[in-house]
């Protein structure tokens, strides 16, 4: 094993946190206010762009010819040390890693930073890839894995990646990925064939991890 991706939102921190909420609304208005969609449209559209791209910004570059630099920070304009605070089990859990880690997630990289800081984790990332890797194509489109395996000059079964959302680790699961699925939502008691290992916090995945790199825990 050579690396272990962490995806950021609902994944360095639990999804009760609820700090996505937060983002949601800055979506809807970014759709009504900025790309002047109707309100009663959003929903839709959204759900629509969702199911067929993974994410609303792909529906609105293609349809809307919005610029993704601009939605990207409209909507990631939150007050994210509302929601947030440090996370020192995790960060102990970290540093200990005997990997190095990287985020990979859907946001862009100044939520990121700010995630990132409110949790106390500075430092602790070797890199982060962004929504930016794959011309804005996100997870669980195979692009943005093809291009960090790329990147990090490694191939899928080096790799590890830890996520909340089922779909986005099938596609780990395609590049030969070890899986691990965090959270305590209803669809995780399942048993999913594309998921190794399941843990409630991200916090917990100090002893798999050692063990799936041949350490003792
Ligand atoms: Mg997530």
């Amino acid at each position: 094993m050579k690396a272990v991706l962490f995806d950021l939102d609902n994944t360095l921190y639990p999804a009760e946190r609820d700090l996505f909420s937060l983002i949601d609304v800055r979506i809807n208005r970014y759709m009504e206010e900025v790309v002047e969609i109707e309100a009663e449209n959003v929903d839709g559209l959204r759900r629509r762009y969702w199911q067929d791209y993974g994410a609303t910004l792909q529906g609105l570059i293609r349809h809307h010819g919005i610029n993704p630099e601009d939605y990207l920070d409209y909507v990631h304009a939150v007050d994210v040390s509302s929601r947030l605070s440090h996370d020192l089990v995790l960060q102990a859990v970290l540093e200990d890693l005997q990997l190095p880690c990287y985020i990979f997630t859907n946001g862009s990289r100044c939520h990121v930073d700010r995630v990132v800081t409110a949790l106390g984790l500075e430092g602790l990332f070797a890199d982060v890839f962004d929504i930016r890797i794959a011309d804005y194509q996100p997870k669980p489109n195979p692009g943005p894995y093809q291009q960090v395996l790329s990147k990090l000059a490694i191939s899928g079964d080096q790799c590890i990646m830890v996520e909340d959302q089922p779909k986005n680790l099938k596609t780990a699961k395609q590049f030969g990925m070890k899986t691990v699925l965090v959270g305590a939502e209803k669809e995780h008691r399942q048993q999913l064939a594309y998921v190794d290992a399941q843990l409630e916090k991200t916090s917990e995945i100090g002893p798999l991890l050692n063990a799936w790199i041949g350490l003792v825990a």
